[in-house]
């Protein structure tokens, strides 16, 4: 049996109570619940979230807005965006667009000063209308928050989204999440010196490759956008492999240490970021250090094949985003209509109040019944 090491698998400071932290198998801003301890120590924790999680984060942040990631702490930030046609926006976590910057503007106007304010939300505009306050102090803000409208608007141009995926930074997130896993599954960070190395000395040669050839995953469950890390410590081939996939797409494979010598161990830990329920998947991971090699120098990314993984799991998430985004709409349309038809709750509607409904409603939902005429998902 191998001996957990006390030290941090990074700075290699002796960990104490005091500088203990519990660091997540796979990173929190992507949905990862699991944490490990023990493994690193609070400072390294604070700066591989600040630094090499934070830029994995980032890299796969379309995918979270695409799938709706759900986190355990806080909500997947905005998503700035350019479209075709030169738009610069916001998209919401909600599905809604909103604008980039908050923008302002006043005008004098003989019946007095008329002010303009576009906010992101509701803090954005109470702040705004302070300023306003300070210039103008009869200004009664509270009303004019009550009055304001929200709004969303859809891009005129297409929506590119960036899905650039690897490099070394988010590598050694990658790298450190596998690490984590061996480490909860008992090997010892002197038996994956590969990686410790790697996250050590940011010289030092990378010990993971994207392994797209076939689908190490056993029993994949269909169209789930899978997060999943394993580890398999194999003394006949001497190789602690490691495994981490992201969405159901992107695939990576790691060395953590070469002549291993102990006894078999097998680790999984996988989940789907939309719940966060964790799966309970049988990965294949028996390459031999030639393979390892051929996966090192990209040969194992037939052409096609990552498009292959979009497709497993891509239209069933835009197909519930739609259905999303068609309840949003209507949702927020019947209300934002209901308020203002001048009507209450439980009263019996005039005919003019049902007039003002119905093109009140009009009014809300042209926007989505446009937009989705332009993107020709109106059939
Ligand atoms: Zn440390």
């Amino acid at each position: 049996m191998n001996i957990r090491s006390p030290y941090c698998a990074i700075c290699n400071t002796q960990i104490s109570a005091g500088n203990n932290s519990k660091e997540h198998v796979i990173t929190e801003a992507i949905g990862g619940r699991l944490r490990v301890s023990g493994f690193i120590c609070k400072s390294c924790n604070n700066e591989a979230g600040r630094t090499w999680d934070a830029k994995l984060a980032s890299q796969l942040l379309p995918l979270a807005h695409i799938f709706g990631v759900t986190r355990q702490r806080g909500v997947t930030p905005g998503l700035p965006i350019s479209t075709t046609t030169g738009e610069n926006l916001i998209m919401r976590p909600d599905g809604g667009f909103s604008p980039n910057k908050p923008s302002f503007s006043e005008e004098i106007t003989p019946d007095g000063v008329q002010i303009k304010i576009v906010a992101r939300d509701v803090n954005e505009a109470k702040s705004m209308l302070k300023g306003v306050q300070r210039k103008y102090p009869n200004t009664n803000t509270d009303q004019l928050l009550a009055n304001a409208e929200f709004s969303s608007s859809y891009p005129t141009g297409m929506v590119h989204h960036q899905l650039d995926f690897g490099g070394e930074v988010s590598g050694r997130s990658i790298v450190k999440s596998v690490l984590a896993l061996a480490h909860q599954a008992g090997i010892a960070a002197n038996l994956c010196n590969d990686a410790i190395q790697y996250l050590r000395d940011h010289t030092a040669p990378a010990c993971f490759g994207y392994y797209q050839a076939t689908n190490l995953v056993a029993n994949r469950p269909l169209e789930t956008p899978l997060h999943c890390v394993a580890v398999n410590a194999n003394p006949v081939t001497g190789l602690v492999l490691g495994y981490a996939e992201y969405f159901g797409i992107h695939r990576v494979v790691v060395c953590l240490g070469k002549g291993y010598c102990g006894e078999v161990v097998k680790s999984s830990y996988a989940i789907d970021p939309r719940t966060g329920k964790e799966l309970y998947l049988s990965v294949n991971l028996d390459f031999n250090e030639s393979e390892i090699d051929a996966i090192y120098r990209y040969e194992m990314i037939p052409n096609g094949a990552i498009e292959a993984a979009f497709h497993a799991v891509m239209p069933a998430a835009l197909k519930k985003k739609d259905d999303f985004e068609r309840e949003r709409v209507i949702a927020e349309a019947t209300e934002y209509a209901f308020k203002n038809c001048g009507a209450k709750y439980g009263e019996i509607l005039t005919e003019s109040q049902v007039k003002k409904l119905s093109s009140l409603l009009l009014e809300k939902l042209t926007p989505y019944i446009m937009h989705m005429h332009k993107s020709n998902k109106l059939r």
